[in-house]
């Protein structure tokens, strides 16, 4: 950069010479005779150097800021993604349950009107089987009555006196016996519906990233070969979810298997990883 030919704002024909660090501002001979001789002044090149350092490092700053911004950033939407999951599963929970609900509700409604039925059908049994008793009894007595008049009302002697004797053997027949009391169908009281038998919201602590596997590539090699194959390898993931994935040549597919283990097949490939 050329700090030679600088001209100054305040005095035409004149070139910047130095930088007045207390004023802030390039200064020319004149500037310097006139206001700044006794103030802090450096060379244009070092203070040009300097301030260049310092915008390199608020930029550095700044970069460094926001990669961690965007790993916080990553990890928001890592847990965003998280719990739509989770809702979407709760959701599907409570579906499921309230149909389930719904339908032993609706059995146990049955089972009830069904109960009530058949008590009400013992009841009525009970108390018709006396009901016929009683009626077949003061149909057969209407006929007796009759026949009893009958004989009254005979008017030849010796007719009355044969009648009469079969007459006497009616009246004595028994009247049949009903029940002191007949007991009646069971009521209904209505319950309540609660928690308890719904269920309910509980709290389900913090929202996590349920697999969080980092695959960290440190060198990637070229060669010339047409395959290289090999065999299932298990991994044991024991860095806190990031696999550790080195010394092998290949590409990889990694099959999750279960909680912390890892299982990698590693099929051909012409790039490799070490
Ligand atoms: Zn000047
Ligand atoms: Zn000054």
């Amino acid at each position: 950069m050329d700090f030679t030919n600088i001209k100054c704002d305040e005095h035409a024909g004149q070139s910047s010479c130095l930088y007045c660090n207390m004023c802030e501002i390039l200064v020319c001979p004149t500037c310097v005779a006139k206001v700044h001789k006794k103030h802090d002044l450096i060379e244009i090149s070092d203070t040009y150097n300097s301030k260049v350092e310092r915008l390199k490092k608020d930029k550095k700053k700044m970069q460094k800021s926001n990669s961690k911004m965007n790993v916080k950033k990553d990890q928001l939407n890592k847990l965003v993604s998280a719990e739509n999951s989770k809702y979407n599963k709760e959701k599907q929970n409570i579906l499921s349950h309230e149909k389930t609900v719904k339908e032993q509700v609706e059995q146990y409604f049955k089972e009830l009107k069904n109960k009530l039925e058949q008590n009400h059908i013992t009841v009525i049994t009970t108390v018709k089987s006396d009901l016929n008793a009683l009626s077949l009894f003061t149909t057969q007595k209407e006929d007796k009555i009759t026949e009893v008049q009958d004989c009254i009302d005979i008017s030849n002697a010796s007719e009355f006196f044969k009648e009469v004797k079969k007459m006497e053997k009616f009246t004595e027949t028994q009247e049949p016996q009903t029940k002191p009391s007949y007991s009646s169908s069971p009521k209904f009281v209505p319950g309540n519906i609660n928690q308890s038998n719904i269920g309910s919201l509980q709290d389900d602590g913090n929202l996590s990233a349920d697999i969080n596997i980092s695959l960290i590539i440190n060198n990637a090699y070229q060669t010339e070969l047409d395959e290289i194959a090999f065999d299932s390898k298990t991994f044991n993931n024991n860095n806190n979810n990031t696999f550790f994935y080195s010394n092998f040549f290949g590409t990889e597919t990694c099959d999750i298997v279960l909680g912390n283990q890892y299982s990698c097949h590693m099929t051909s490939g012409l790039k490799a990883y070490e």
